[in-house]
């Protein structure tokens, strides 16, 4: 329940940090996607423990964003504070090899089927990037092939369609381009082919038809940032024979799907694996760390051995790494998936039954620790468009009602709970999710 000083509506320590913001930030904000439609100006934390989060305003949440996933292991893990502690106990060595770049990139390996060798960035964006660079250098080849409702980052390099408006997205089995930013050059468009997934005749003609010139098939194996779609049976293992056959190189981006169904990410969940694969959000339990990693022949493209570059100051900074090594320690016990699915199991149906029982349609997808609500939906969508459909101006409503319940949502396609998430704090969670679905189903 949200405690402590002012409401969400009043005059606040919120709305006056904001102004300070807007003076100093664009939009008041250091990345689009933190500015909060149902509170009209971000959601300014003061700190968050656990599975909890308090604002400048002392009001208490649950919080049921966990930071885009990044805080699959809570909030200030014991393990992270004490790795971090280590890096900092280190003289916070960046630029230089540690013995722990490699020690991390053997534990990633033991555990992600694909990785025989892993580069370390910082952002997601990043990483995705270097890894459409690496899978170029590899083949000799440029074009990149991405499916609508799928999302890599923020690059020029993949940042077509993502959440393209349906009236702008043009026949469902020839999708229109559409750049999710302003600035990002036309030309850049010719390099990416945009497909609809989960289409395997849409691949096989493209592949048929351009295979020669394309470097990459990318795709989320399963599709968090656009409902939480999952593959349909034996999509996966289609995109691998064809992909395989055609010498494309196939890169799962796990960002968001790695180590949310287990320690050997939705490649290990479905048994398929691709060339490459990204890592990131919660790869160092909250800290800034992300990877590519792939086959050794593939990886072998990265200068020094090949001639992809990808270099950086900030590469491999020993903070995120030391996390990194304390959050895939925690990951490899099975008893935290065991856990995990405990949680899993008690809360997708409760929500469900929750949400029913207030009278309001919404459609929950949940897979491992992150689900989806989709509200207006009656059934699990296994595209885009279908996702698409959902009612967003209702789900800004939820929101607002949930956040004044002391149950943090972030406007997001995504949410999910934590390793430190107890029953009663999920409990706790279903009470305020009750009493803000009657709120918007009553009026
Ligand atoms: N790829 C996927 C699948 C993501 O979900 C995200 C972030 O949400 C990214 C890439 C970009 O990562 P970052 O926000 O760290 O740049």
């Amino acid at each position: 329940m949200a405690t402590g000083g002012g409401s969400a509506g009043s005059r606040s320590e919120s709305d006056r940090l904001y102004e300070i913001a807007k003076r100093y930030l664009p939009g008041g904000v250091s990345a689009a996607a933190r500015f909060h439609p149902a509170l009209g100006r971000p959601f300014f934390a003061a700190r968050g423990e656990g599975s909890r989060l308090w604002d400048v305003d002392g009001r208490e949440y649950i919080d049921l964003h966990m930071s885009f996933g990044a805080a699959l292991l809570g909030h200030g893990h014991p393990a992270i504070r004490k790795a971090v502690q280590q890096a900092l106990d280190l003289g916070i060595l960046c630029a230089f090899e540690l013995e722990y770049q490699a020690e991390v990139a053997r534990k990633i390996s033991e555990m992600v089927p694909c990785a025989e060798q892993v580069r370390f960035t910082g952002s997601g964006t990043e990483t995705t990037w270097h890894a459409a660079r690496t899978a170029r250098a590899y083949t000799g080849r440029f074009k990149l092939v991405k499916f609508e409702g799928h999302f890599h980052g923020f690059s020029d390099v993949l940042g077509y369609s993502s959440w393209p408006p349906l009236a702008q997205a043009g026949p469902p089995d020839a999708p229109a381009k559409i750049p999710e930013s302003a600035g990002m050059p036309p030309a850049d468009a010719d390099e990416v082919i945009l497909l609809p997934w989960n289409d395997v005749d849409a691949l096989e003609r493209t592949l048929v038809a351009q295979g020669p010139e394309i470097a990459a098939v990318i795709m989320e194996p399963i599709n968090y940032n656009s409902g939480g779609i999952m593959p349909l049976p034996g999509y996966l293992q289609a995109v691998r024979e064809l992909t395989a056959k055609h010498g494309v190189v196939l890169i799962f981006d796990e960002i968001l799907s790695g180590f949310r169904t287990g320690p050997s990410c939705a490649q290990g969940y479905f048994g398929v694996t691709p060339d490459m694969c990204t890592l990131g959000k919660c790869l160092a339990g909250g800290v800034a760390l992300s990877a590519f990693a792939g086959r050794r022949d593939i990886m072998e493209a990265c200068a020094p051995v090949g001639k992809a570059v990808h270099s950086g100051t900030f590469n491999a900074h020993p903070i995120g790494v030391l996390a990194a090594s304390a959050f895939l320690d925690v990951v490899a016990e099975p008893s935290f998936w065991d856990e995990m699915k405990v949680k899993e199991d008690f809360f997708y149906p409760a929500l469900r039954r929750v949400l029913a029982d207030a009278g309001l349609a919404v459609w929950v997808q949940a897979t491992g620790a992150r689900f989806n609500l989709l509200f207006g939906l009656d059934r699990e969508p296994t595209t885009y468009r279908e996702a698409a459909l959902c009612d967003r101006k209702m789900e800004t409503r939820f929101y607002g009602a949930a956040i004044e319940r002391g149950v943090y949502f972030h406007y997001s396609w995504h949410h999910g709970f934590s390793a430190l998430h107890t029953r009663a704090d999920l409990e706790q969670a279903l009470d305020g999710i009750d009493g803000a679905a009657r709120s918007i189903a009553s009026t």
